[in-house]
């Protein structure tokens, strides 16, 4: 097939993405077009009285699918937000959710801000603002919609919009689940700050469980030692690039980034770069590496795994063809547009999909929700119960060594490693490696199991589409 000569919009992206996957199901036609829109968008226009005078504002939330709620998904703060972009995003997070089997529907959030031309207390007052203007329509509620942070929130909007939410529901018992990715101290959980990056982590180790898949990307080995190429180091992209490096062996050999690139093939160390862009506003000046100017050329340097971790459509049809990385890891949602996922299948190229690689931020904020839900931290119960049984068995077999007479003893440092209870970050870990593993295993079998299947990206769509369209079916639909 030739490449389309006009670049799809990263919505009609994903359309084109999603049609090639349908044309492979076999869905009623109603039932197709009925998963494939956007429900509804919601767009607002505020005014907040800042240095003086009036701003208006633009934003947007977007519910893609009902078939289960709540719906979920971040709200992002850019200056190029737009209701297509929200659109396209939420649809994604339709498919993510029923990929990772977190119990939501899709739906997304933007507001169009360059959160840098403002003070932290003006970002209080516009952030607290939206979120009145979405809470009052239930599109911030525990039961209908949670938002959660993406590109340009964090922790701290989070806060603002529970305490906001609390505000106008002051006797809701689960007002903090209106939202997720909330600070520890308001109601949030450990992990949840690097589960998109650990999510990364988690979906890389289990590609390279499987042999006949590395040797599809023309690798082999592990993770030891592979040359990986990150794009963005915003929150995602930092903690994949940590987590591969610091625990993996992976050498991160280039970082891009919105001034340039940094580049080193000995391997770049990265809390060093992230304080130094802290620092300095950008990559520009890291003294280990070398600065390259144009930073999208580097995205065409020889590597073995590319992670594009920062915003959509940055793999084109412009520059597909010139990519040398056969394993391309998609951590930021939308980030290689259906032009170039067709010039890039077409050369070999394995893509492991955004809507696997990035539900690490999902599935976390899931627990959490649950967590806000129950009431109770996970592990308090059972941590000190799980602890007194371990060491009852070490007290055992200390007890059987010593009366046979063996020279032997468990180490210390095995013991206290045996005997430790999983506390609520162990738990986390343990559901995110979990969901990973299982969402892998569910694309690979259709990857490989289906003849008329050619990449993973189309795996996974079938599997959401059928999971969503169960769904619809047992609802009568
Ligand atoms: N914004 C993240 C995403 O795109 C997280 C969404 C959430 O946790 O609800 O997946």
């Amino acid at each position: 097939m030739n490449a389309p000569l006009r670049e799809p919009s990263f919505r009609e992206s994903v359309d084109i993405m999603f049609n090639r996957a349908v044309r492979l199901m076999d869905l009623s036609p109603g039932l197709e077009e009925k998963i494939r829109v956007c429900n509804s968008t919601y767009t607002v226009r505020f005014g907040v009285r800042l240095r003086g005078s009036i701003h208006t504002f633009t934003g947007y939330r977007s519910v893609h699918s009902e078939h289960m709620e709540p719906v979920k998904g971040g709200i992002r703060f850019a200056p190029s937000v737009h209701q297509d972009e929200v659109e396209a995003l939420a649809a994604l997070m339709t498919y993510k959710c029923a990929l990772v089997e977190v119990p939501f529907g899709g739906s997304k959030g933007g507001l169009r801000i360059d959160p840098r031309e403002w003070e932290e207390h003006e970002m209080e007052l516009i952030t607290r603002r939206f979120a009145y203007e979405l809470a009052k329509r239930d599109l911030i509620h525990p039961s209908q919609n949670v938002p959660a942070p993406d590109m340009g929130t964090g922790e701290r909007e989070m806060a603002w919009i529970v305490d906001q939410y609390r505000r106008m529901n002051t006797t809701d018992i689960n007002s903090a689940a209106c939202v997720t990715g909330k600070p520890l101290n308001a109601g949030g959980i450990h992990g949840r700050v690097e589960a998109t990056g650990r999510g990364v982590q988690y979906a890389l180790r289990e590609f390279f469980r499987h042999p006949d898949d590395l040797k599809a990307a023309g690798l082999d080995g592990t993770l030891d030692g592979k040359r990986v190429i990150v794009q963005g180091l915003g929150n995602v992209g930092f903690h994949a690039a940590k987590f591969l490096s610091e625990e993996d062996g992976c050498r991160i050999v280039a970082v891009i980034e919105r001034d340039g690139a940094i580049v080193n093939p000995k391997g770049i160390p990265i809390e060093f770069l992230k304080t130094h862009i802290g620092a300095n506003g950008g990559v520009k000046g890291f003294p280990r590496g070398t600065y390259v100017e144009d930073g999208s050329s580097v995205l065409e340097m020889e590597c073995d795994i590319l992670i594009p971790a920062a915003m959509e459509a940055v793999i084109t049809i412009e520059n597909a063809a010139r990519v040398r990385a056969p394993l391309i890891v998609e951590a930021a949602n939308g980030p290689v547009t259906a032009g170039a996922d067709e010039i890039l299948r077409a050369k070999g190229t394995v893509i492991m999909p955004d809507l696997y690689v990035n539900a690490g931020g999902v599935t976390v904020s899931y627990f959490e929700w649950v967590k806000n839900l129950s009431h109770i931290r996970f592990g308090r119960m059972q941590r000190r119960q799980e602890e007194a049984h371990s060491l009852m068995l070490v007290n055992e077999i200390e007890r059987i060594l010593h009366e046979t007479g063996a020279q032997m003893n468990l180490s210390d440092a095995f013991k206290q490693e045996f005997v430790r209870g999983a506390g609520e970050l162990e738990l986390v870990r343990s559901g995110l490696d979990d969901t990973m593993r299982i969402a892998y295993q569910s694309m690979r079998e259709i990857w490989h199991g289906r003849k008329d299947v050619e990449d993973l990206r189309i795996a996974a769509y079938i599997v959401s589409i059928s999971r969503v369209a169960q769904s619809y079916r047992s609802k009568g639909l």
